[in-house]
């Protein structure tokens, strides 16, 4: 009987890659796909006017086709800057477009800079003006678009306006380029194939979520805040489903696992199997979990774990405590120790690794839900009045992880730039942070260094403007108030896994530096190359990207919108610079 459960679980596991068999009544990942044009869509003729030089790159008309088979909408965000310089009319580009739809099939939008670097406008690409204008130009939000391009800009500007980037790096794509995306695709059809696979696999399985079971959930993730906060969409979608939902969580995870919607009880206790310190595997501690998680009455665990953690070591655990049904994402052979055996490739962002998990075992979100970072309403106390009104810059030098940190001397120098140039900045740490918060806040910031638990950060977190943070959990507090984020990441974990989630973000550090995936906690390349490279100007000029403070970014001052050939689009729009 559990055989047959583990073959058929794995069967319908195995439809997640295929994208088949969703039941697809949940909200949705992504609503569009926005192309750049020169170089995705089509092979990039400089300054181009003429129609009959438009070829179409590999695998794109099939690719496109079924996109629009799946219901996305297309958009096109392309800076054509020969329009400033005169080097074709408007007239032209209209037929090179009419000629490119004839050739791939139609798009719902088309938005083009037409600016020059030099005009200053807020459209050109890496700024996020025409993602947010095609955006809503097809009725959704730029978290709800991925933009697919050639080269970084198109990446910084999806990122910029909070959508998913992908790129598709050609022959003259820069090294660096790629190494600072956060999801690299080898062609268009590649890029297709994923972004279907991630629409589908956060949508519970037919066959599972037919099998509304209700009762008790144990669901656990035994690490810190962060990793704790970024499984909350999953959370969230075991809690629709269930009765009751318990999490357990480790002693480092305790307070992010407190602001989680969803929870009815947490349990916390340190496994050591997780534990980046760990102490040692005590039998008589082990027997005393054994007892607390029977004691849950769970008629069900979902084991929740980041790609470099095995589920295993819990899963006996619960199984000796009597849990009939287990699930967890696991390359390894569980035997029978689980029967929901989830696969998920390398890569995906770590809210949706958990929400495939999730749907897998037959949970999805609400339809009034979306797969996005989300507090519990009341958890969070006001930002201390001292601070004044919202809009002020928050600055977190530190990390858990000394290789994800800022380094002080950098966070100083940031410090010093954001208030040179305008910026009202507020410097947050843990209480073992105190002497770098006071280091780093001398130069004219208000220090809470130490003064502040998770709760009282996130809000100070909710009433900023944008957060200057390394890879740590005010990053993820940041995205669940789609607060801005200049993310300082070093690359010792995939940014594409664990990037802030679906929020408008400048990613700053050098992402080929040798520290690349090595998992470090201690920075093992001397200097901490990765981010001490940080030049404070390239903060300032993210935030202008991202549009804080200056003039927000929308639809209705941005971009051309050229009629979609054949089409009822209006030319409103243009910027008129
Ligand atoms: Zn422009």
């Amino acid at each position: 009987m559990r055989q047959d459960q583990v073959k058929a679980d794995q069967c319908r596991s195995a439809g997640v890659f295929a994208g088949a068999d969703r039941a697809g009544s949940g909200p949705v990942l992504f609503d569009a796909v926005l192309l750049d044009r020169d170089g995705t869509l089509v092979e990039d003729v400089p300054y181009n006017g003429d129609p009959e030089k438009v070829r179409p790159l590999p695998g794109v008309r099939a690719g496109l086709d079924r996109l629009r088979a799946a219901g996305l909408r297309l958009g096109v965000v392309s800076n054509q800057s020969g329009l400033a310089r005169g080097l074709f009319t408007v007239g032209q580009m209209r037929a090179v477009h009419a000629r490119v739809e004839a050739l791939v099939g139609p798009f719902d939008s088309w938005r083009v800079c037409p600016h020059e670097e030099a005009d200053g406008c807020s459209c050109r690409k890496p700024l996020p003006g025409l993602v947010y204008a095609a955006a809503a130009d097809l009725g959704t939000v730029p978290g709800r678009c991925v933009v697919v391009g050639d080269i970084g800009r198109d990446v910084t500007a999806a990122l910029a306006a909070g959508a998913v980037g992908v790129l598709v790096p050609t022959p003259v794509t820069r090294p660096e380029e790629v190494a600072a995306a956060p999801w690299v695709a080898a062609d268009f059809s590649e890029a297709v194939e994923e972004i279907l696979r991630r629409q589908h696999a956060v949508q519970p399985a037919v066959q599972a979520a037919a099998v509304r079971r209700g009762g008790t959930v144990l669901v656990v993730r035994a690490d810190s805040a962060g990793d704790v906060l970024v499984t909350g969409p999953a959370i969230r979608a075991v809690a629709h489903g269930a009765d009751r939902v318990v999490l357990l969580c480790g002693p480092r995870g305790r307070a992010a696992a407190e602001l989680l919607p969803g929870v009815d009880e947490v349990i916390e206790h340190p496994l050591p199997w997780i534990d980046p310190d760990p102490g040692r595997v005590d039998p008589a501690q082990m027997q005393a979990l054994i007892g607390r998680l029977a004691g849950v009455g769970a008629d069900e665990a979902v084991i929740f774990t980041s790609f470099h953690q095995s589920p295993l070591p819990l899963a006996l655990l619960l199984r000796m405590a009597g849990v009939p049904r287990v699930a967890g994402i696991s390359d390894d052979y569980p035997g029978s120790l689980l029967d929901v055996r989830h696969r998920v490739p390398a890569g995906v962002p770590e809210p949706e690794r958990a929400l495939s998990l999730a749907a897998a075992t037959g949970y999805g979100l609400a339809p009034t839900d979306q797969p996005t970072l989300r507090l519990r309403a009341g958890a969070v106390p006001p930002a201390p009045a001292r601070l004044g009104a919202p809009g002020y810059v928050v600055l977190h030098p530190g990390s858990a992880a000394s290789s994800r940190a800022i380094p002080p001397e950098l966070a100083a120098r940031i410090a010093g730039a954001l208030v040179d140039a305008g910026y009202r900045v507020v410097v947050t740490g843990g209480p073992d942070e105190r002497e770098v918060t006071a280091a780093v806040a001398a130069a004219g910031c208000v220090d809470l260094g130490g003064r502040t638990g998770l709760a009282e950060l996130a809000g100070v977190v909710a009433g900023a403007a944008a957060v200057v943070v390394g890879n740590t959990g005010p990053a993820h507090l940041a995205a669940a108030f789609g607060v801005p984020v200049v993310s300082l990441f070093a690359p010792t974990v995939p940014f594409g896994q664990w990037g802030p989630y679906r929020v408008p973000t400048v990613r700053l550090g050098d992402a080929a530096a040798p520290c690349r995936d090595t998992r470090a906690a201690t920075c093992p390349v001397p200097g901490h190359p990765c981010l001490a490279g940080v030049d404070p100007a390239e903060v300032v000029e993210a935030l202008r990207v991202l549009g804080v403070p200056g003039e927000p970014v929308g639809p209705a001052t941005t971009g051309v919108a050229v009629p979609a050939i054949g089409g009822s689009v209006p030319a409103t729009g243009g910027s008129g610079r």
